[in-house]
């Protein structure tokens, strides 16, 4: 099975030519490596010399599209910050070149009115990308802080051993930059696009919420689009959605603690299973191509008590830790869909 993650697909590599500095422009070598390529990166004084530019994790365009100047992010660990102040090293061709490409297809679909509809035509190899790209830049963030004002290393904030999970899903952000050709498995990540109900503006038709411990993962709530992205599980998530949670959504519109609910559960069943993947590389200047080979881990046991505690923290609904195995808020008592009114009337 031959399959492609690739952000630039119609980017010529020759086209990204270096920019010959200005003349006289003098070049400072910083601590900063890019979070893309790894480069170390240069700065200067002089306009349009050097390579040293700041990405933002959520790009701004998303801070503006629902008014999230002032919101935060919780990190797990009960420290936070503001959308917009996460920022990460990157040399000027990975962010204006090979990235922007990419984040413009997924901005015009966000910044539509009715966003699903534009969202579920995004290719998959754009969608794994900009997740990869928000979850990697977080932890990028937490584990190397980079102060923006000095020029210099922030105190690291947590551990680098989150990325061991995380290793296989850093080698496809190469697909910013080259053709990513995968063979000997299954999509390393799964990917579900799922309808919100229409009607919040601003800062109340978005939510985001990660997880780092096993298995990496992303839930974001973006207009009427909710956006799962689940990280090397190979596909285990997209199957069960299929089999369990599909037939009874067909055709629905989630109110934002139902999409929560499926984000908590998928990211349950993917933590049950657990991969060793063995990756051989093989790279040229256009292309890199992984050949992968999976071996499947004993599966944990289902434990219900940890799946409520994943609803609670996911849906921010602190009760649900308590309540009894079965409790939804996707279902009724007779197990068809139960309809939720959203959003909130306002008096
Ligand atoms: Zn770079």
């Amino acid at each position: 099975m031959l399959d492609k993650v690739s952000g630039p697909q119609t980017t010529n590599p020759n086209r990204v030519v270096a920019r010959s500095p200005p003349p006289n422009a003098v070049l400072e070598e910083t601590l900063a490596v890019c979070f893309i390529c790894k480069k170390r990166l240069r700065r200067s004084r002089t306009a349009n010399a050097g390579d040293y530019t700041k990405e933002d994790v959520f790009p701004r365009w998303l801070v503006e599209t629902f008014e999230l100047q002032d919101a935060v992010i919780d990190f797990p660990d009960g420290k936070s910050a503001r959308y917009g102040d996460i920022l990460v090293p990157c040399c000027q061709p990975c962010n204006n070149d090979y990235m922007s490409p990419v984040e413009e297809r997924i901005s015009k679909a966000v910044k539509a009115p009715d966003q699903y509809p534009e969202f579920i035509k995004l290719s998959r190899s754009d969608m794994a990308l900009w997740a990869i790209k928000i979850i990697y830049g977080i932890l990028f963030h937490r584990i190397a802080p980079w102060n923006f004002n000095k020029h210099r290393p922030r105190p690291t904030g947590i551990s680098d051993q989150v990325l061991d999970q995380f290793r296989f899903s850093q080698k496809l952000l190469d697909g910013f930059r080259k053709r990513v050709l995968l063979s000997g498995t299954d999509f390393p990540l799964s990917i579900l696009v799922l309808p919100i109900k229409p009607g919040a503006t601003g800062e109340l038709a978005f939510d985001y919420k990660d997880y780092i411990e096993w298995p990496t993962a992303i839930a974001i709530r973006m207009g009427t689009v909710g956006f799962i992205a689940i990280f090397e599980d190979f596909s285990v998530v997209n199957e069960w959605f299929k089999t369990e949670r599909a037939a009874l959504i067909e055709g629905k519109q989630l109110h934002p603690l139902q999409f929560m609910e499926i984000a908590a559960r998928a990211f349950e069943v993917a933590g049950l299973g657990s991969h060793k993947v063995r990756c051989t590389v093989m790279e040229s200047p256009r292309d890199v191509h992984l050949f992968l080979r999976i071996a499947v881990n004993a599966p944990r046991d289902p434990d219900p008590k940890r799946l409520h505690e994943k609803i609670a923290y996911m849906t921010g609904d602190e009760s649900f830790t308590d309540k009894k195995p079965g409790a939804s808020y996707l279902t009724e008592a007779d197990g068809s869909f139960r309809e939720m009114r959203w959003p909130p009337l306002i008096e």
